[in-house]
């Protein structure tokens, strides 16, 4: 049920700084030195070699003090505590993540643990982790296990567009397929407090629509400019959708049946080797059908992840072959004590959530029948 506690205050919240712009990592030092002098830099090997030594080379020319930490891939409590043991041996006196989803949501957690503040650097517009407050940790299996919250929002997040054009455009897709989902969400729990404990304000709405409108406009666009690695208005536009606006519209917005169908996803192993996005496409579609939109509406979203290459049916998803038992699984993870789903105004159980699942695949696969639509 929507706002059990009667919670009447409007709330909204955001990092304190966001940068984006092209070789924006070369200018690191002008936004991060308000921080520290001595950051631990949590990234992984590949991001490393694509952004990495181009960071530390910019922070050590002007007098930073850098340790780095591999990240070991798993955003775990198991790897949070040893990073975090880390920092302490090195008096990290901030924390810088570079990387993806999961670096970022370590960063995060690992400074919340030591006190300390923190950088995100995202090399790619993937998820809408850089801005919030809050941080999905999984298990070391790589199951969804349960959304952590900190006082305060990152402190700064600097994107550089151009280490973002370099990345594949499959991740700046799950971005999209994440930020999609950001109004269709919030749009359907104005009533529930969002993640900071209070009601959405008028302007996080307001960033729900615009996000949504971005991507409609120029997601193709940003898409097909990623394959040529080009920095453009389009691409520009949908880095900031996925990572800005995304980011603050989810967490003062409000999640709502999508996200809580992609936590049940996660417990369907083939689903493991696709991105977060991916699978919260999908779960926009489910979303959509359980709002009762009309046909031309889910056509419209269907259409548009299909533009960027997102699963829109069980086929595409990689688990043609899926079994009912499996998909009750799904819904009933979604419809557990605490999951967003009952951020929504309207009856929810696992009976409609699982039919909506079965609805949200039959849906996607007419749509390819009656268009005729192939992978190119
Ligand atoms: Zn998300």
């Amino acid at each position: 049920m929507p706002n059990p506690n009667k919670v009447t205050e409007r709330l909204f919240q955001s990092p304190s700084k966001y940068i984006q712009g092209p070789y924006a990592i070369q200018n690191a030092a002008k936004y991060l030195g308000q921080l520290g002098n001595a950051p631990l830099l949590l990234c992984d090997d590949i991001v490393w070699k694509i952004a990495g030594e181009e960071l530390v080379k910019a922070l050590t020319g002007a007098g930073f003090k850098v340790h780095r930490a591999v990240f070991g891939g798993e955003a775990s409590r198991e790897e949070i505590d040893r990073l975090g043991a880390l920092g302490r041996k090195e008096s990290s006196d901030f924390v810088i993540a570079l990387g993806g989803g999961k670096t970022i949501d370590t960063a995060k957690t690992v400074a919340d643990d030591l006190g300390k503040q923190v950088a995100i650097v995202p090399t790619t517009a993937s998820t809408d982790a850089p801005c919030s407050a809050l941080s999905v940790l999984y298990r070391p299996s790589g199951e969804f296990h349960c959304y952590t919250f900190f006082d305060k929002n990152p402190n700064v997040v600097l994107v550089d567009t151009t280490v973002i054009s370099t990345a594949p455009p499959r991740f700046l897709a799950a971005g999209m397929g994440d930020a999609i989902a950001t109004n269709v969400e919030a749009r359907r729990c104005l009533n529930s407090p969002n993640f900071g404990g209070g009601l959405p304000t008028e302007v996080s709405a307001a960033i729900g629509q615009k996000c949504e409108e971005i991507l409609f406009k120029y997601g193709k666009q940003a898409y097909e400019a990623n394959k040529a690695h080009a920095v453009t208005p389009a691409l520009e536009a949908v880095v900031e959708a996925n990572t800005l606006l995304s980011g603050l519209g989810f967490e003062s917005g409000g999640l709502a049946a999508a996200h809580a169908i992609h936590n049940g996803m996660t417990a369907i192993e083939e689903l493991h080797t696709l991105l977060h996005g991916e699978k919260v496409a999908f779960g926009t579609i489910c979303q959509l059908v359980l709002d009762g939109v009309p046909t031309s509406e889910l056509d419209r979203y269907i259409d548009f992840m299909l533009s960027v290459d997102l699963p829109v049916n069980f086929e595409l998803l990689g688990i043609p072959n899926v079994k009912d038992e499996e998909l009750r699984r799904v819904a009933e993870l979604a419809c557990a004590d605490g999951e967003t789903i009952w951020n929504l105004d309207r009856v929810i159980n696992v009976d409609l959530v699982f039919g909506a699942i079965k609805a949200a695949d039959a849906a996607g696969s007419d749509y390819i029948r009656r268009t005729g639509w192939k992978r190119t």
